[in-house]
């Protein structure tokens, strides 16, 4: 895999020929005994919300590691711009409900890439921690057990570990997925708020609502690119019927 890392683009407009974050050619990947992800050419747009929509089994997750550098392409490249490890934030159901962690020690599990684990937590790690809190409006949960919440407010503490990270790239897997109507606009307000912030989000995502609130989308059908663009061109009937078929 060939990463290059370039100061992002200062602020470009919202536009189809905005800069890429990140632009993958040939890029295919998988398991051991199981290509996932064959041969996409595609790209994320900077300063943008894109959602990479498919069926369960289709490959999103898969290139979120990719993306997130976990997962090694077996073929392709994949280039990044931007200076900083993208954030990850995986799905609810991965992190365990029985896990004894307040939500403030979950948020600063966010902080441990650059601290280490064992390391003192600095000022500037509190506070940023305090920040991550406050900005998804879950400051008065800090104290509480995190298997205590609700799925919303779960999520809200895991997408409050990815900024702290304070990466330019947030990467979200299904955050929306499971909660109920309020909490999905929450969601999806708050990550177009992110993008006004300088931030590239990425979010897998079968929540169709969620897909069509993005600025751009990339449809998977079985590991292979079955749409690109913005949401109102390419989820149509058509397309969905044809995504949820089986391959
Ligand atoms: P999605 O996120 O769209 O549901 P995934 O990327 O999770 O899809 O999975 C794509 C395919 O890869 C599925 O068939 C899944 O069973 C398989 N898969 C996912 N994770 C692993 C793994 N760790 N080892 C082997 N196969 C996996």
């Amino acid at each position: 895999m060939k990463t290059m890392f370039k100061k992002p683009h200062p602020s470009p407009a919202p536009t189809e020929d905005r800069t890429a974050r990140v632009r993958f050619t040939g890029l295919s990947a998988g398991y051991p005994g199981r290509p996932v992800l064959r041969q996409l050419d595609a790209e994320i747009p900077a300063l943008a919300v894109t959602a990479l929509v498919g069926a369960n089994g289709s490959g999103k997750s898969t290139l979120l590691g990719v993306l997130a550098g976990v997962i090694r392409p077996t073929a392709g490249e994949v280039h990044h711009t931007g200076d900083r490890p993208p954030a990850f934030v995986p799905q609810r159901g991965a992190v365990g409900d029985a896990l004894p962690l307040t939500v403030r020690q979950a948020v600063e599990m966010g902080r441990w890439g650059d601290r280490g684990p064992w390391r003192r937590l600095t000022r500037r790690d509190h506070t940023l921690v305090e920040t991550a809190l406050e900005r998804l409006g879950i400051g008065h949960l800090a104290a509480r057990q995190l298997g205590e919440l609700s799925g919303g407010q779960r999520q809200r503490a895991l997408i409050a570990q990815g900024l702290t990270q304070q990466s330019d790239l947030l990467l979200l897997d299904e955050p929306t997925t499971g909660l109920d109507p309020e909490a999905r606009e929450q969601i999806a307000a708050l990550l177009t708020e992110l993008v006004a912030d300088g931030v590239t989000v990425v979010q897998a995502t079968h929540d169709l609502e969620a897909a069509r609130s993005a600025d751009s989308c990339l449809l998977l059908r079985d590991g292979r690119l079955a749409g690109r663009g913005r949401p109102e061109q390419v989820i149509t009937t058509e397309a969905l019927s044809l995504l949820w078929q089986p391959a």
